[in-house]
C-alpha cells in the first residue's frame, strides 16, 4: 500500500482520533503510518524499521489510541523508551493525539523523579503509561504498575535501549506482561539481539520497512544547518538575506505550519503565501501561477500540495521541516534545478533527526554538506550591497527628482551643510529601521547549554540578584525549604501534571516558606492554572506572579530584571 494515495480517514481510526489529527493539520499519514496502523488496527504484531523523522510515534499511538477503553483507568498500552527525553516526546505525542478523548491519561515515568510523585499518579491511574525500562521494573517490582490488564506493547527505539544495556530489563518486563497482548517494536537499524526479541518476543509480526527512492539531479547544491542556538524562523530569516534567490519552495509538516510561516515571512517582508491539501484545486493551481509570474516568491508547502509542481524560476527549495524520508526529500528538491537550471537546497535538521539526515545520504548516495549560519558580518555586507544598489538605481532611473533636488539645494544654503553631510544624515534615516551594521546575540548551541545544566535536567546554581533568562517569568510558589521541598520534586511535579518539558522550567531558588521559579513567559492560562492547584510536599504550590522583595518579612524576593540589549548594532 503507497501512503500517496490513503487518508486518514480511511484508515479506521477513531472519530476522536482523527479529530485530533485534523485540528493539528496533519494532511495525509506517513509512509510508516500508512503500513502500520492498519496492521495495528487488525491486531497484528509489527516491527518497523523506522527512525525519529519518519512519524513512527503517530505510527503506534494513533492506532493503539484508537482502541483505547477510556471508562476504565486500567493501564492497556506501556511504551518502553531509552530515555527520559524519548519518554516525555512520546507521552506528549500521546496527549496531543488524545485532545479530543475525555478521561484519557498519559504518564511518563522515568528515571530521577519524584517517587512519590510517580506513585501517586500510579494509583490514580493511566491507560497509557511510557517509561524507561529501569523505572518500570521498579514500579512492577513494587506492585505500584499493574499490568494485568495491558492490551499493547511498544518497544521504541530498540537498538538504542540494546545499546545503552537495557535490552534484558526490556524482556524481563515483556516477561511480566500478558502473553496475549499486542507488540510493536520499533528500531532503526536489526541488530541480531532485537532480531532474537522479535522473534521470540512477538506474534509473526508484520515488517515494515518503507521503501526508498533514490536519484537526485547533480545540478542541485544541497546543505544543511543543524538546528542549534537559533531559532528556526530566525535562522531562516538570515539565510534569505544573503541567498541570492529567484523563487523559493518550503517545506514545512502540517497545514497549519504553512500558513503560520507563511504569516511571518510576510510580516517580515517576504511575498510568501501558502499552499496545503484544505485548499481546492483551483486556489492551488492560482497560487502555483502567482509563484510562476512573479507576484509571489515564497511558496509554503506540504508534500501533498507540492507534488509535481513545475516553476521553472524556483531556486531553492528549502525544506523548514524534515522529510520523513529519503523518497520525499528526493521528490521536495526535485522542484528546483527545473529545465537545466541550477538549484540550491537547504535543509534543516534538529539533533535528534541526525539520524534521518544520514539516511538521506545513504539513500541518495550523495553527501550534503552542512553549512553555517550567515555572520552578522555576512548580512552587513549583503544589506550594504543592496543599499548602494538602491541608490544606483535611482541616481541612473527614470524617475523625476527635481522636486528633491530644489528641496535639498535649499535646505543646504540655509544650513551651510555640504551635500555629503546630508546625505550621510538621509542614509542614517533610511536604515534604522533596518540596520546595515547587524551582529547577533551568540547563542550557545542547545546541547552544551542542557549540558551546563547537568544531566538531571538541573539549573546550574547562579548568582540570586540575576533576574529570569530571556524569554521566561519569575513565579512564586508557596513551598519552600521548610516543607522539605527540593527543586527535583518541584520540577518533577510541574513536568509531570502540567505538560511542560523539564528542560523549560528554569532556575528555581528555595527559601524558608516559599521558593521562586523560572517559567516560559507563554505559558497557557490553563497550564498555570494547573501548576497553582498542584501539591508539593503536601503545600498547594499556589503560583503566583513573583512581586520581588518579600511582602512580609524573611527572605529577599526577586531581583530587577535586566534591560534587554537590542540585537542590532
Ligand atoms: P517522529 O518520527 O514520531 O519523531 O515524528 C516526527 C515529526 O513528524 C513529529 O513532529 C510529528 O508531529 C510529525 N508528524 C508525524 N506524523 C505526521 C503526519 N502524518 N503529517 C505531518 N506531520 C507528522
Amino acid at each position: 500500500m503507497s501512503s500517496e494515495n490513503i487518508a486518514f480517514s480511511e484508515l479506521n481510526l477513531s472519530q476522536p482520533v482523527l479529530n485530533a489529527i485534523s485540528k493539528i493539520g496533519y494532511e495525509t499519514p506517513s509512509p510508516i503510518q500508512a503500513r502500520a496502523i492498519p496492521a495495528l488496527l487488525d491486531g497484528k504484531d509489527i516491527v518497523g524499521l523506522a527512525q525519529t523523522g519518519t512519524g513512527k510515534t503517530a505510527a503506534f499511538a494513533l492506532p493503539l489510541l484508537s482502541s483505547i477503553d477510556t471508562k476504565s483507568a486500567n493501564t492497556q498500552v506501556l511504551v518502553l523508551a531509552p530515555t527520559r527525553e524519548l519518554a516525555i516526546q512520546v507521552a506528549e505525542a500521546f496527549q496531543s493525539y488524545a485532545s479530543e478523548l475525555n478521561n484519557f491519561h498519559v504518564l511518563p515515568i522515568y528515571g530521577g523523579q519524584d517517587m512519590r510523585g510517580q506513585l501517586r499518579q500510579l494509583k490514580r491511574g493511566a491507560q497509557v503509561v511510557v517509561g524507561t525500562p529501569g523505572r518500570v521494573m521498579d514500579h512492577l517490582r513494587r506492585g505500584s504498575l499493574d499490568l494485568s490488564n495491558l492490551k499493547a506493547m511498544v518497544l521504541d527505539e530498540a537498538d538504542e535501549m540494546l545499546r545503552m544495556g537495557f535490552i534484558d530489563d526490556v524482556t524481563w518486563i515483556m516477561e511480566h506482561t500478558p502473553e496475549n497482548r499486542q507488540t510493536a517494536l520499533f528500531s532503526a537499524t536489526m541488530p541480531k539481539e532485537i532480531r532474537r526479541v522479535a522473534n521470540t518476543y512477538l506474534r509473526s509480526p508484520e515488517e515494515i520497512k518503507v521503501a526508498r527512492e533514490s536519484t537526485t539531479g547533480s545540478n542541485i547544491e544541497q546543505a544543511y544547518w543543524m538546528v542549534s542556538g537559533t531559532n528556526k524562523l530566525d535562522a531562516l530569516t538570515r539565510i534569505l538575506e544573503v541567498e541570492p534567490f529567484d523563487g523559493i519552495i518550503m517545506f514545512v509538516r502540517t497545514k497549519t505550519a504553512t500558513v503560520e510561516l507563511a504569516e511571518k515571512l510576510e510580516a517580515r517582508g517576504y511575498s510568501a503565501a501558502a499552499i496545503n491539501g484544505d485548499m481546492n484545486q483551483a486556489l492551488r493551481e492560482r497560487t502555483i501561477e502567482r509563484l510562476k509570474n512573479k507576484s509571489l516568491d515564497i511558496l509554503i508547502a506540504t508534500d501533498v500540495a507540492a507534488r509535481g509542481i513545475d516553476v521553472e524560476r524556483v531556486s531553492h527549495v528549502i525544506n523548514y521541516d524534515i522529510p520523513y524520508d529519503s523518497e520525499a526529500y528526493v521528490h521536495r528538491i526535485g522542484r528546483t534545478g527545473r529545465a537545466g537550471r541550477s538549484g540550491k537546497a537547504i535543509l534543516f535538521v534538529a539533533p535528534r533527526e541526525k539520524r534521518l539526515l544520514y539516511s538521506i545520504e545513504k539513500a541518495t548516495g550523495q553527501r550534503i554538506e552542512a553549512m553555517k549560519l550567515p555572520s552578522g558580518d555576512t548580512v552587513s555586507a549583503a544589506r550594504i550591497d543592496q543599499f548602494l544598489q538602491q541608490i544606483t538605481d535611482v541616481v541612473n532611473g527614470e524617475e523625476n527628482l527635481s522636486f528633491f533636488d530644489e528641496l535639498l539645494a535649499k535646505y543646504s544654503r540655509e544650513h551651510d551643510l555640504e551635500p555629503e553631510a546630508i546625505a550621510t544624515a538621509l542614509a542614517y534615516l533610511l536604515q534604522k529601521n533596518r540596520p546595515l551594521q547587524v551582529k547577533f546575540a551568540e547563542i550557545k548551541p542547545e546541547r552544551e547549554r542542557s549540558r551546563d545544566r547537568g544531566e538531571r535536567g538541573e539549573r546550574p546554581r547562579r548568582n540570586n540578584n540575576r533576574g529570569p533568562e530571556e524569554g521566561m517569568k519569575r513565579y512564586r510558589i508557596e513551598v519552600g525549604r521548610n516543607h522539605g521541598a527540593r527543586p527535583g520534586d518541584i520540577v518533577g511535579a510541574i513536568a509531570n501534571e502540567a505538560g511542560l518539558k523539564g528542560r523549560s522550567i528554569g532556575q528555581i531558588k528555595l527559601f524558608d516558606s516559599f521558593a521562586t521559579l523560572d517559567l516560559p513567559e507563554d505559558l497557557a492560562p490553563a497550564q498555570t492554572k494547573k501548576i497553582a492547584s498542584l501539591h508539593v510536599r503536601g503545600q498547594q504550590l499556589s503560583l503566583s506572579e513573583d512581586r520581588g522583595p518579600m511582602r512580609k518579612g524573611g527572605d529577599k524576593g526577586k531581583a530587577k530584571p535586566r534591560k534587554r540589549k537590542p540585537a542590532h548594532g
